[in-house]
């Protein structure tokens, strides 16, 4: 059975988005309503932090140095050691409501983000592609969380969620051009057994999916539709995951605080912590934001 552990106990509002750096092996992760970006190393043990000052959706790691951040007033570059941000672009300067949420680089090396309503009741969100020389797509509207971003081990899918719809979509991928087509339904969650928020995928083309008051992370095969394996996680609000490790088999999964009662914090203490789990397959890197002007 798969053994979980604690590693960071951050008692964090809303973990999220965690990334591998496969060259320095560190996690980063981040805390969007606690406007934090973390970075784990699981050597030292050591969690360190940067406050952003900005609901922060998603990072990834620039290829040439630097963080490329989705964060609530658009997107930047962010050197984690001094905090120091350059802006990039805004796509939403005209929807004050919104803020980023979940976000990835695709195997090409454009990043991808999408945003939501901060009270999440309304289909006003989007789905948005940084391009390597900075240009900034729309890629899909009027999604209300978006959210758990994967692209298959051979590039022709990339699989999206929007939470509200307990669904997980494919579409065809063109990774050349960074652009999707001929949406289909692969996966349903029932509401009953939670919804899904972030995921991951691994090297088979399988996916991790955390489940929001749910509890786990479920392993699905988006060809036969099936889910394969459970892992229990010690928190309710269970939000992303990314694999890590020197040999890419140790998933790392955020979790999140808001939205609990007192007696659900009570019940479930270690909620906002990122844990760790052997697994026996291997994941998929972490891509890099191939970004340069
Ligand atoms: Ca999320």
């Amino acid at each position: 059975m798969n053994k979980v552990e604690l590693v960071v106990d951050s008692k964090a509002t809303l973990g999220e988005g965690p990334v591998w750096d496969h060259k320095q092996s560190w996690l980063y992760w981040v805390d969007i309503l606690g406007k934090k970006i973390h970075r784990y190393d699981p050597i030292t043990q050591i969690n360190s932090s940067v406050d952003v000052e900005h609901y922060v959706g998603a990072i990834a790691i620039r290829e040439s140095g630097c963080l490329i951040a989705a964060l609530d007033d658009g997107f930047y570059l962010v050197d984690f050691e001094s905090g120091q941000k350059t802006f990039i672009n805004d796509p939403e300067e005209e929807r004050k409501h919104n803020r980023f949420n979940d976000g990835k680089c695709d195997p090409a090396g454009r990043f991808w983000a999408g945003t939501m309503e901060i009270d999440a009741k309304k289909p006003n969100g989007a789905l948005y592609c940084v391009d390597v020389d900075f240009q900034v797509r729309k890629v899909l509207d009027d999604v209300t969380i978006s959210n758990g971003l994967a692209w298959s081990p051979d590039y022709r899918s990339m699989y999206y969620i929007d939470t509200p719809t307990q669904q997980i979509v494919a579409f065809d991928y063109d990774l050349e051009r960074g652009e999707i087509s001929n949406k289909k339904v692969v996966i349903t969650v029932p509401i009953e057994d939670g919804s899904p928020d972030g995921m991951t995928i691994d090297e088979e083309g399988m996916l991790w999916v955390a489940y929001w008051n749910g509890s786990k992370v479920v392993r699905w095969n988006p060809q036969t539709q099936q889910p394969i394996d459970i892992i229990h996680i010690p928190a309710i609000n269970v939000t992303s995951c990314v694999f890590g490790g020197s040999n890419l088999d140790e998933l790392y999964v955020t979790t999140a605080r808001t939205g609990l009662s007192e007696e659900q914090l009570k019940s479930h203490p270690l909620s906002g912590g990122v844990f760790r789990v052997k697994t026996e397959v291997r994941g998929t890197i972490s891509a890099r934001f191939k970004g340069s002007r």
